[in-house]
């Protein structure tokens, strides 16, 4: 058993920079936790307070209900794989695998038994030998992996490890790292600035800006039902469209485009009526495909097309909306080239309104 609660945990560091505010997190035995959001959001402080490698300011870290915050990293049973690896290159696999039990003055055949597994789980049996120089960023990654299996930790925890590797080899280490989660049934918790590393490997996923959490929720909730501007523009690839407004009657107006909106989107909206706000739109959530704008006939926008990127089945579309540039990907059926205009339905069942004053999703 290994449930890891974050209670009120505060990071101040001695210059007097406070790093992370206030994080509850609850974390389940076998969870695959990602910490995600952009640079100095606290994410790293974090994982290193988890590991013990910070002093916690204030709140309690909790273990299976045992207060850790003055629990030395060694006596944590948590595991941490470093960005660098920290692997010793006089050393072969095997040794750099084993030496947490060799420190330890543990048995020979223990240490074998240990090691073997290990090597079994991360797919290293045939590069026992080999000393980390002979080995690929990918192999390397797997080396830091086997090695805290070896030490038989509850936890394990990531900081972009994947960070030092082309991006061919981070996608299929990606997905290593979800069926070692899997074979291993331990918690994980995995740091990174990706988004989508984050939506594609975490349980749940955990959003942070400046310290602060944003969210807490699984990929598809992230995606679906954002809290607030900062996770609707962090997740999704381009991010959402966000666009000023008011409502007048059913009608969300903007200063270049009017469209209706749905009745259901409208019964969370009467509190806004005549007032300002914002409406999000997701990039995949325009349409020019004859039966969309026929659906969506009440909110048709004409566009000028500024620039193409082709993705193959797909393509975005960069447009002018009067002063506002956006961003859409639609099926690519059609070429279409700079200056073009199109016409581009939005599929207003999937669209969010957020409130400008405190940027929340508005449910
Ligand atoms: P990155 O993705 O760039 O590694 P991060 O989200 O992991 O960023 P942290 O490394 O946790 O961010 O840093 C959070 C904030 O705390 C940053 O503003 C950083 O400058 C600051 N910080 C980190 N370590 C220290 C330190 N030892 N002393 C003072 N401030 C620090």
């Amino acid at each position: 058993m290994a449930d890891l609660e974050l209670k009120n945990i505060n990071k101040i560091y001695p210059e007097g920079f406070q790093a992370v505010y206030d994080c509850n997190i609850d974390i389940k035995n076998g969870e695959f936790i990602v910490l995600v959001g952009p640079s100095g959001c606290g994410k790293s402080t974090l994982l290193r307070m988890i590991a013990g490698l910070e002093e916690i300011t204030s709140g309690d870290m909790l273990l299976d209900g045992k207060r850790i915050n003055d629990t030395a990293p060694s006596d944590r049973d948590i595991a941490m794989v470093f960005q660098n690896y920290a692997l010793y290159g006089n050393m072969t696999v095997y040794e750099n695998m084993g030496l947490s039990l060799t420190v330890r003055h543990e048995n020979t055949d223990k240490i074998h038994k240990k090691v073997m597994k290990a090597a079994d789980i991360a797919d290293l049996k045939s590069y026992l030998n080999r000393k980390p120089n002979n080995l690929s960023g990918g192999q390397r990654q797997r080396v830091a992996l086997g090695r805290s299996i070896v030490r038989d930790a509850t936890i394990f925890l990531m900081d972009e490890p994947l960070s030092n590797l082309d991006a061919k080899l981070r996608t299929s280490t990606r997905k290593e790292i979800v069926d070692l989660h899997n074979k291993l049934n331990k918690t994980f918790i995995y740091v990174t600035h990706d988004q989508i590393e984050a939506m594609t490997m975490a349980d749940r996923v955990v959003i942070l800006n400046k310290g602060k959490i944003q969210q807490i929720a699984t990929p598809s909730e992230l995606y679906l039902s954002p809290e607030n501007i900062f996770v609707g523009g962090f997740i999704g690839s381009p991010p959402m469209n966000f666009i000023k407004g008011h409502i007048d009657g059913n009608r969300f107006v903007s200063e270049s485009f009017n469209v209706k909106i749905p009745e259901d989107k409208m019964k969370i909206l009467t509190d806004y009526i005549g007032k300002q706000i914002i409406l999000g739109v997701r990039p995949e959530h325009f349409s020019n495909e004859p039966i969309s704008l026929k659906k969506y006939s009440d909110s048709v926008v004409d566009c000028i097309v500024d620039v193409v990127e082709f993705l193959g089945a797909d393509m975005l579309i960069h447009f002018e909306l009067g002063e506002k540039k956006l961003v859409s990907k639609i099926r690519a059926r059609q070429s279409y080239s700079y200056g073009d205009e199109i016409r581009l339905a939005i599929k207003m069942d999937e669209v969010h309104f957020f409130d400008t004053e405190t940027e929340l999703r508005i449910r």
